[in-house]
């Protein structure tokens, strides 16, 4: 399984592209930055959008998405996500007025893109990988996904405060190669990171606590103007298990 970081944050600034996950060339992970992380070449062969939740750091590209490959490709997009996470896309965004409704252009037979409803632990299994949706603890409906290939897996957390269950996923799943974990503000932010269902290193350090065998954990969805902070709070802890999930870098499992 290839998995390449095309934007790994929370928010956007000059460097900072916003969450997305390209996997095996035509199947991505969220779509903060779909459109300004590819060549229009490399959009064209993204047939498959997995959405964690309605949220614009992980939505924002899709309409630009959509745009470039119109007409491009044949057949329409797949988008998977939640029921309510469709609702918002379909009510907030290809709504005819912030952007064209392309689930009914150029027809209702024949539209641009389509929404496939996914379902709390039920997997699907999309060009050969499977994508298992779990429930987190974030302000809106969001799903984490357990991503397997092979003998190859992966725990995805997209945001969320603390939470369970996947953790309890991490302990029982027999090969986990890694988990990434969302850790969006600094301990300086505790209060807003709780209100906001999001982790520091401070509440990072409890969850994984709830680990019962050591991983590799790749940290993401950190915010913009964060960044320094959470990178030396992060040092500070000392964990060798401990690594940022970096923006441009590709990921053989
Ligand atoms: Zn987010
Ligand atoms: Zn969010």
């Amino acid at each position: 399984m290839k998995i390449e970081v095309i934007g790994s944050y929370g928010g956007e600034s000059l460097e900072c592209r916003m969450t997305c996950l390209l996997i095996n060339d035509t199947i991505a992970l969220d779509a903060g930055s779909l459109a300004q992380g590819l060549s229009i070449e490399r959009q064209a062969r993204v047939r498959s959008i997995l959405l964690t939740h309605s949220h614009m750091d992980h939505t924002n590209s899709l309409p630009f998405f959509v745009e470039n490959v119109y007409g491009v490709v044949g057949g329409a997009i797949d988008i998977y996500a939640s029921s309510e996470t469709i609702y918002s896309i379909r009510k907030h965004m290809f709504n005819n007025a912030s952007w064209p409704d392309f689930t009914r252009m150029p027809n209702n037979l024949l539209p641009a893109i389509q929404f496939h409803e996914l379902l709390e632990e039920i997997p699907v299994v999309i060009d050969g990988v499977k994508f298992t949706p779990f429930s987190v603890n974030h302000a809106v409906p969001t799903f984490g996904f357990l991503i397997e290939q092979g003998n190859s897996a992966i725990l995805w957390s997209s945001d969320t405060g603390p939470t369970h269950r996947l953790w309890e996923l991490a302990n029982q799943t027999v090969k986990v190669n890694a988990i990434c974990v969302e850790t969006s503000f600094d301990n300086s932010m505790q209060e807003i990171a709780d209100r906001s269902f999001h982790l520091t290193p401070m509440t990072l350090r409890r969850e994984l606590g709830k680990l019962e065998r050591p991983f590799p954990i790749l940290l993401h969805h950190l915010k913009p103007p964060c960044l320094r902070e959470i990178r030396d709070e992060v040092a500070r802890l000392k964990d060798p298990n401990l690594h940022f999930l970096e923006q441009g870098n590709t990921y053989e499992l």
